[in-house]
């Protein structure tokens, strides 16, 4: 078992970058997930890694030796694919023991790594079956056995929970972090669900377009977000921004946009800026209050657990430029369930000391709540 450092890593296929400029250290024994919308560069990071692609330019070091000449047979890394390749011809058993075979391990060698890795996932009683007679689960259980098998440094996981059925996909994030915990081996994990990321991850590698915008703990991503994509891409529902200005109001400043007014804590600077507020930072009350912001509610989705209210703020907006209204602003907060219904008139409330500041180019401003006086 071994770290994973990258530098500097960028790949180009003819004109288009795939990944620019990742630079990142993977501790030993960490689980590493790399989040990013389809197209971002995550495979091809994995690729680099295992050493199935080659890098533009940049470097790949595992533990401390720098692979970047290493055929990826000689880098000692296993990498699960998101479609399984499972040999459909050949049983489980031979499927999982196939890399062991190529390497002329010994046949009882063979069979006693096999039988000990299919007692760990819990797969024994598949062994003499083949893939076609698996359930999804059971597949993907299949092609982490033929990793582990080999016993290698680290491994690489390309959405490997991806074509499980959403109700036993909860049940294989935890199946998959007990393995992780067993083994005590690096994982880097790549996916495009947010949940995953956040349920699995002891930091996340959050990517768009080929750059790594911030690698940091989930906590971390989700309250100190380093921008405005990475603030709306993680957490779910999704972050509501609200644009505006900050404005000195006596001795303190306030956000103000339109009827909404957000004190801010510590200095504040004058100007135009975005705040970002989570669904569950936004107070909903079933009657307006003194001094509160009226809206209503516009729409309402049941989560299950709790509901998501759509919430059109404000008065109906001025004549826009052809005499209709301009549309209200909406924000969207989580509530309890059956609070709410569609057409209530409410009144919400913002938690200020959790609001995030943008710029207008999206980056978040940090001194926004330092603890300073205002003078
Ligand atoms: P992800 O795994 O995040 O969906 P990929 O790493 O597969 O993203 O791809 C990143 C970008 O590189 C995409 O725009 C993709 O089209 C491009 N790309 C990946 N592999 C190749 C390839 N072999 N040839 C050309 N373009 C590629
Ligand atoms: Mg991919």
């Amino acid at each position: 078992m071994t770290g994973i450092r990258l530098e500097h890593l960028t790949k180009r296929f003819k004109n288009q970058v795939a990944v620019e400029d990742v630079s990142a250290d993977i501790r030993n024994g960490e689980f590493v997930v790399i989040l990013g919308a389809s197209g971002s560069g995550k495979t091809t990071i994995l690729r680099m890694i295992a050493g199935l692609e080659v890098q533009t330019s940049g470097h790949v070091y595992i533990g401390d030796m720098l692979v970047d000449d290493y055929e990826p047979r000689d880098r000692n890394i296993a990498m699960v694919f998101q479609t399984y390749a499972l040999y459909p011809h050949l049983s489980v058993r031979k499927n999982i023991g196939f890399g062991l075979k190529v390497r002329h391990v010994e046949r009882s060698e063979i069979d006693r790594r096999v039988t000990a890795v299919a007692e760990l996932l819990g797969i024994s009683e598949t062994l003499d079956r083949r893939p076609s007679e698996l359930s999804g689960g059971q597949r993907q259980r299949v092609a982490l056995g033929r990793a582990i098998v080999r016993d290698p440094e680290a491994f690489l996981l390309d959405e490997p929970l991806s074509n499980l059925d959403a109700k036993i996909r909860s049940s294989a994030r935890i199946e998959l972090k007990r393995l992780h915990s067993q083994l005590g081996q690096t994982f880097v994990f790549v996916t495009h669900d947010q949940t995953e990321a956040m349920t699995l991850g002891d930091r996340l590698a959050v990517m768009n377009h080929g750059r790594l915008l911030q690698y940091d703990t989930p906590e971390r991503v989700l309250s100190h977000p380093t921008n405005r994509f990475v603030a709306s891409f993680v957490g779910s529902p999704e972050m509501d921004f609200l644009e505006g200005s900050v404005e000195p109001t006596g001795g303190s400043y306030t956000f103000i946009s339109g009827p909404i007014q957000i004190p801010v804590r510590g200095v504040g600077r004058p100007g135009p800026v975005t705040i970002g507020l989570r669904p569950w930072d936004i107070t909903v009350h079933q009657a307006a209050g003194a001094g509160s912001v009226p809206a209503r509610v516009a729409g309402v989705e049941r989560l299950g657990s709790s509901d998501q209210v759509f919430l059109e703020v404000g008065p109906p907006g001025a004549p826009g430029p052809g005499g209709l209204p301009a549309p209200p602003l909406t924000l969207r907060a989580l509530v309890r369930s059956y609070d709410f219904e569609v057409g209530n008139m409410v009144s919400i409330g913002f938690d200020a000391d959790r609001a995030l500041y943008f710029t207008a180019d999206g980056n978040r401003i940090e001194s926004m709540s330092a603890p300073t006086r205002v003078g």
